[in-house]
């Protein structure tokens, strides 16, 4: 019986799977990538014979392209196309290269995607070096009015300033702004279920026996095959406890709530416990006639419990501002942001050498 579903599995370990990656996915992944190249060694022999023969403007304009017969090459190309191209964003050097409508330089996508509408003849072909004019934005080039929404995305799209001046192709899902099939991979196996926070990230820090782990995990998915389960899945059982014979049986009851399991936990009194659900612990002293290897097994969980703790505890390091030379300002920044792309802030002060 599979307990746990296959696309539960396959997901990375911060949404609760076990990281597994899928073939098909995989495959997806590694297709973007060959986008990124075609773009990246365009000069190269075997791109330009593939751009010549399959992306030509006279196929581009028929009605339906993707449907004409091609080598599997092309079609192994075409197939990566829609990760890539959620994928990639421009930054913007001398703005020559990207088309304002449908290049994806701002955050949140193209612009054309943003906006209703046909555009004028002269507007569609305006490229960002069009709009920009050192350091504004000629927004009269433009026949309507921007959304304030949109005029404060283009506003807030940094600029390069040094460097070669050319526009660069970026990948976002990287913080430096490499591809990595990791993060392609994750964008091509995001189905349509919600990404739900997997909150016991914490069972794969611990210094453990793997199996104990495992068994962790699947409790936090509620996947052990209690009666209260199986009969949730149509098994046809007595769900009640075997024995208290009082309640349902499930993980929390068979774990915790059960009086026998609360008998045993009593009787398995351990030193240094603190966590909340341990309230039925007494200080009594362990009953010796108690097998040794159950209460060994229940040490494992305590000692991984404390770990735990011992892992997230942080080190505070005070620093401290150091004037700079006599005649020199100092101009300290920082910023951060919440997840990437995210709400992000940042800030800066100035200071001369006497603090003011
Ligand atoms: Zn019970």
């Amino acid at each position: 019986m599979h307990i746990v579903g296959w696309s539960k599995i396959v997901k990375s370990k911060e949404e609760g799977g076990l990281g597994l990656q899928e073939a098909r996915a995989k495959n997806i992944a590694l297709l973007s990538k060959l986008n990124l190249r075609m773009y990246q060694e365009q000069d190269a022999l075997w791109a330009k014979v593939i751009l010549k023969k399959y992306f030509p403007t006279s196929r581009a304009r028929l009605r339906d392209p993707e449907k004409l017969p091609s080598s599997p090459n092309w079609k192994a190309i075409s197939l990566g196309l829609p990760i890539f191209k959620r994928g990639i964003v421009w930054g913007i050097g001398n703005g020559l290269d990207v088309n304002v409508w449908m290049t994806n330089w701002v955050n949140g996508g193209s612009l054309r995607a943003m906006i209703e509408g046909p555009l004028r003849q002269e507007e569609q072909n305006l490229r960002v070096a069009d709009l920009r004019c050192g350091h504004e934005w000629k927004w009269e080039l433009i026949s309507f009015d921007f959304p304030k929404f949109i005029k404060d995305r283009i506003k807030a799209t940094p600029i390069q300033l040094y460097g070669n001046g050319r526009d660069n192709l970026m990948w976002k899902y990287s913080k430096d702004g490499e591809f990595t099939t990791n993060s392609a991979y994750r964008l091509a196996n995001q189905g349509e279920d919600p990404v739900n926070q997997f909150h016991g990230l914490w069972i794969w820090k611990l210094d453990i026996l793997p199996r104990i782990t495992n068994f962790l995990w699947l409790c936090l998915h509620g996947s052990i095959p209690m009666k209260d389960e199986l009969a949730a899945r149509g098994i046809n059982c007595d769900k009640v406890c075997p024995m208290c014979k009082s309640q349902d049986e499930s993980i929390v009851h068979l774990l915790q709530d059960c009086v026998v399991a609360r008998e045993l936990w009593r009787k398995l009194f351990l030193p240094h416990m603190s966590i909340p659900m341990l309230v039925v612990f007494e200080n009594s002293i362990p009953n010796p006639t108690l097998d040794k290897i159950c209460i060994g097994q229940a040490k494992v969980y305590y000692y991984c419990v404390s770990k735990v703790k011992r892992l997230t505890s942080k080190i505070a390091i005070p620093i401290r501002w150091s004037k700079p030379f006599p005649g020199w300002h100092k101009l300290n920044t920082d910023g951060a942001s919440f997840g990437n792309p995210g709400k992000a802030g940042g800030g800066g002060l100035i200071k001369n050498s006497e603090g003011s």
